[in-house]
């Protein structure tokens, strides 16, 4: 992926690697988030740095899940750096059904643009295909944008070494739109890290998406504290009152 890569702009490589992200359908729940991981960790040992210490990039496989999906880590050690920023992020999706007859293209951004630019049922989406600013397909905003923005970004400063005054790690979680067992898992590799280098985690920084707050607004947000999730279930159990007859042991509850 490097050599695509090596004559880009950063904006350009941000887009470049997004757009390859979307094209590995890697919806949670299925071998497709095994797909993603290993293609984030090809992506990392094409990048020079890490063609030189290999080493520096390897995966955690989950304990005991049935598809063997992992997370993906790398990282740029400055020698006797403690400081340590992380980036992280998931390469998990949803799924694609919504996208309905455009089941197809769903991991096809240039298709869905084009597809968009004639779409006169929705004006708004359609100036946005038309604009040329807009990247459509499943993940693109949530989140291998955000992926791509954290390699880029580990890509730049090992071509800037230089300008580091701290540690780099990269952490590409599985499994983030249902259960997060991915950054759950990560947390033993984390503290392991940090006791073996002795490192002090100053600060995490996860790229997700983030959204306008109401119709036209333009401000675009950073989030900074603690972040945390609710997933809430529902769980309805009813009784088969039509084959109590069948089943006496129902009449009892
Ligand atoms: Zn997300």
């Amino acid at each position: 992926m490097y050599q695509k890569l090596e004559k880009l702009l950063d904006a350009q490589r941000v887009e470049a690697l997004t757009r390859e992200l979307v094209s590995v359908k890697s919806v949670n729940g299925t071998s497709g988030e095994v797909a993603i991981a290993a293609k984030v960790e090809s992506i990392l040992r094409s990048f020079p740095f890490f063609q030189q210490h290999p080493e520096w990039v390897w995966t955690q496989e989950l304990v005991n899940d049935r598809l063997g999906r992992k997370n993906v880590f790398a990282f740029i050690k400055k020698d006797e750096a403690a400081k340590t920023i992380i980036y992280h992020s998931h390469m998990d999706t949803v799924g694609i059904e919504d996208f309905g007859a455009l089941k197809e293209a769903a991991l096809d951004s240039d298709k869905l643009t084009e597809y968009f630019k004639k779409y006169s049922e929705d004006p708004d989406i359609q100036k946005d295909a038309c604009s040329g600013d807009w990247l459509f397909g499943r993940g693109a905003l949530d989140m291998k944008s955000g992926d791509a923005v954290n390699l880029t970004n580990l890509l730049y400063y090992s071509e800037h070494p230089q300008e580091m005054a701290g540690n780099l790690l990269f952490m590409g979680n599985c499994v983030e739109e249902n259960d997060h067992s991915g950054a759950i898992a990560a947390l033993d590799e984390l503290e392991k890290l940090k006791k073996q280098y002795h490192l002090s985690y100053e600060v995490a920084i996860n790229t997700d998406f983030i959204s306008p707050k109401y119709e036209g607004d333009q401000q675009k947000y950073i989030y900074y504290g603690a972040a945390g999730k609710a997933l809430t279930c529902f769980y309805i159990k009813g009784i088969e009152t039509h084959v109590a007859i069948h089943m006496p042991e129902l009449i009892l509850h």
